[in-house]
């Protein structure tokens, strides 16, 4: 299966009728993973008399391609990278509001990496630009490393694995035009421990090979996804476990691959 999304309900810095409300439906979205990352470091950080309070989370095509916009235009401060390289776009990643966590950023650094929420920020110094965002990378860790240690070259290693975590959604990224298939099928196979040199959306000689060391021999673009999912929902089970708790439901996402 695709790795799903699901519908969280979740405080936010937004009002209606002057009384706090929940994040609005359309940006409550996440992975499995990052719902299970957020009900933890809500209930420790509720433990220590503060709150988990969100500005974003999911950012559909449309609403990256509009944050992009308004960072152009200036209207918006904070850089937002065009659709395809934000971790928003995946479900994987959160803003929140520093001024209600009650503890120092340095404490929530703590908080947030004992359950896998990771920093874009190298340093925990809460007046710094994007303090307030976290990523949950799961799996896709693996592609930052990756891109990291030379082995992918075509694209820096966020956005390496920003990609990763969109195409597992199955929402198409425009980089790979009508390769986002073959793309997902490069970066699962990166996720599950080969070299295939860049993720660019080509199957070649690099691609096949690792199919052949997974031992997937079908010239199916279907069953490979499909062998691959599989492969890669027994790897990761919690990036998978599409129902958690009453309430919670699965969310088709739009921008699906054909
Ligand atoms: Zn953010």
């Amino acid at each position: 299966m695709k790795t799903p999304l699901l519908n969280v309900q979740i405080p936010s810095i937004y009002t209606k009728g002057n009384q706090p409300a929940l994040l609005p439906a359309r940006m409550a979205k996440c992975t499995p993973d990052m719902y299970h990352a957020l009900h933890s470091i809500a209930t420790d950080l509720q433990e220590k008399g503060g709150k988990l309070v969100l500005s974003d989370m999911f950012r559909s095509y449309d609403m990256q391609y509009q944050a992009n916009l308004d960072y152009r235009s200036g209207k918006k401060a904070a850089y937002s990278p065009p659709p395809g390289g934000s971790m928003h776009e995946a479900g994987r990643a959160i803003d929140i509001d520093l001024s209600q966590i009650k503890v120092s950023l340095a404490e929530f650094w703590a908080i947030s990496q004992k359950y896998g929420a990771t920093p874009i920020i190298s340093q925990p110094n809460a007046g710094l630009k994007e303090a307030w965002h976290f990523d949950c990378r799961g799996s896709h860790g693996l592609i930052y490393e990756y891109y990291k240690n030379g082995k992918g070259s075509n694209m820096k290693p966020y956005t390496a694995m920003a990609v990763s975590s969109i195409l597992s959604l199955g929402i198409m990224v425009d980089r790979f035009g009508n390769h986002c298939n073959e793309a997902f099928i490069q970066s699962g196979l990166i996720r599950l421990g080969f070299d295939i040199g860049d993720i660019d959306g080509y199957i070649g000689a690099n691609t096949n090979a690792a199919l052949k060391k997974a031992g997937i021999t079908s010239s199916s673009v279907e069953d490979i996804i499909k062998q691959i999912e599989d492969m890669l929902q027994a790897k990761f089970p919690i990036e998978y476990q599409a129902v958690i708790d009453e309430g919670i439901d699965e969310v088709i996402p739009e921008h699906i691959m054909g």
